[in-house]
């Protein structure tokens, strides 16, 4: 029987980045995981660590835009049908959570953890000699119409309040920083500090090797066989059976499969995503991520090639990928920028794991002593897991939280 002082089930971006910063502060810390560091939602994601948000994603204000999607002709949403039931209630809380005092509630709330989002990565990087993957270019966000940028008043506004940097560019201004954009958009706005990062996968990789050489363990184990005996939380993994007395859930979209069993029912939807590399054409070259607003995908530049990555899917994260989303989006993406043929055979697909109010929940998990949870990062994940992990460790050793964790408590949800 092997003991630690902590056991992280989940070894995605969030359960990496927690783990290390426990392992940072002295703790014995054993990270398992049925498969590799990084192989599920944090492999595929857009690489962009977005300290500079505000709004989260919201429900579609306009008639238009809604019937467009439930006629599924919309690039940036796509749902199944049998799904809809299912997610009725979750649709419900987030049109709710998308009414515009909410999202300026929403947007207070969540900016001391993105505040400390972009610092606490590269802290991690820098440990873990994987500064070379990341890119403080920003990144640039484009509006083709009038309408679109007159619409992100508000969040300019937010901007200066909350003292983020943002310019306005026309678009010989936004091809000034990205001259292979082909001019069909009118607008862009330059979100310079943000970052991004070349290759997710690469980044939790080095965390968690990062982990090992702190002396914490990566293990496989299956996080269902979690219960407690003697006293403590006790896992089965391929090593044997391994005690804590702390134990971390960060199951991203996976969660709901570990935490049903122990009677912990938190409201988590699924946004699944899709993505694709492409080859560029000729010499075309992009330095920062792109994103189409209106068109709702991101172009980033990855060391595999241009990753196209897509809005969100209302489906069953087991349910079958229907990429149709990125059919629909390739001509408008290609109208935008040289991309050639495709890297892989088929597209990529994760399952985003999103609360309707757009913050995931970091603390304890309620009536079960040592339980962790910190899990429903949605859009964010590999925008805040460092920072996740670091007020988490914070909480679970008695330091001072670097911000109030209350707004992320499980307890909001009244279970
Ligand atoms: C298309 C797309 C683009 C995105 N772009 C961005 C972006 O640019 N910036 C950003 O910040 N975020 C982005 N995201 C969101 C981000 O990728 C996720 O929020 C993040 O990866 C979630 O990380 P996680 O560690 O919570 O979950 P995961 O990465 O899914 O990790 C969960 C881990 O739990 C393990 N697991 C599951 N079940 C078990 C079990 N029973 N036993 C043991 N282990 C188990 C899995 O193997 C996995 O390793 C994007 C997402 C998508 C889909």
């Amino acid at each position: 029987m092997a003991r630690t002082d902590a056991i992280v089930l989940g070894a995605g971006i969030v359960g990496t980045s927690t783990a290390l910063q426990l392992a940072r502060r002295g703790l014995g810390v054993a990270l398992v995981d049925r498969r590799a560091p990084g192989e599920e939602t944090s492999y595929g994601n857009a690489g962009i660590i977005e300290g500079n948000t505000i709004f989260p994603p919201a429900f579609p204000s306009s008639s238009r835009a809604l019937l467009r999607i439930a006629l599924k002709r919309a690039p940036e949403a796509n749902y199944h049908l049998r799904h809809l039931p299912r997610a009725a209630p979750w649709l419900l809380a987030f049109w709710a959570a998308s009414r515009p005092h909410r999202l300026v509630e929403t947007a207070r709330i969540i900016r001391p953890l993105f505040s400390r989002a972009l610092a606490e990565h590269e802290a991690l990087l820098a440990a873990a000699g994987a500064a070379g993957y990341l890119r403080r270019a920003g990144w640039l966000k484009l509006y083709r119409s009038d309408a679109a940028v007159a619409a992100i008043g508000r969040e300019l506004d937010l901007a200066q309040e909350f003292g983020i940097a943002c310019r306005r560019l026309d678009l010989d201004g936004a091809r000034a920083l990205e001259p292979d954009l082909a001019p069909v958009f009118r607008h862009a706005v330059h979100w310079p500090d943000a970052a991004s990062v070349s290759n997710p996968l690469a980044v939790t990789r080095a965390y968690a090797a990062h982990l090992a050489r702190l002396g914490g363990v990566v293990l496989t184990g299956n996080a269902r066989s979690l219960h407690r005996a003697d006293g403590r939380w006790r896992i089965d993994t391929a090593e044997g059976p391994v005690d804590a007395s702390e134990v971390v859930l960060a199951l991203g979209p996976f969660a709901p499969g570990a935490l049903d069993p122990l009677g912990i029912r938190l409201p988590l939807g699924i946004k699944r995503g899709y993505h694709r590399h492409f080859r560029t054409g000729g010499s075309a070259a992009l330095t920062r991520p792109v994103v189409d607003v209106e068109n709702g995908y991101c172009l980033a530049p990855m060391e595999q090639g241009i990753r196209l990555t897509t809005g969100a899917e209302f489906a069953a994260c087991g349910a079958p990928p229907t990429p149709v989303q990125l059919d629909r989006l390739l001509p408008t993406a290609r109208a935008l920028f040289a991309l050639a043929e495709p890297v892989e055979a088929t597209p990529w697909m994760g399952c985003r794991p999103c609360f309707a109010d757009s913050r995931p929940v970091i603390g304890r998990a309620p009536g079960h002593a040592g339980l962790w949870l910190a899990y429903g990062h949605g859009h964010w994940g590999l925008t805040l897991g460092p920072a996740t992990g670091r007020l988490l460790a914070e909480m679970m050793t008695g330091e001072t939280p670097f911000c109030d964790p209350a707004p992320y408590g499980a307890e909001r949800f009244k279970c």
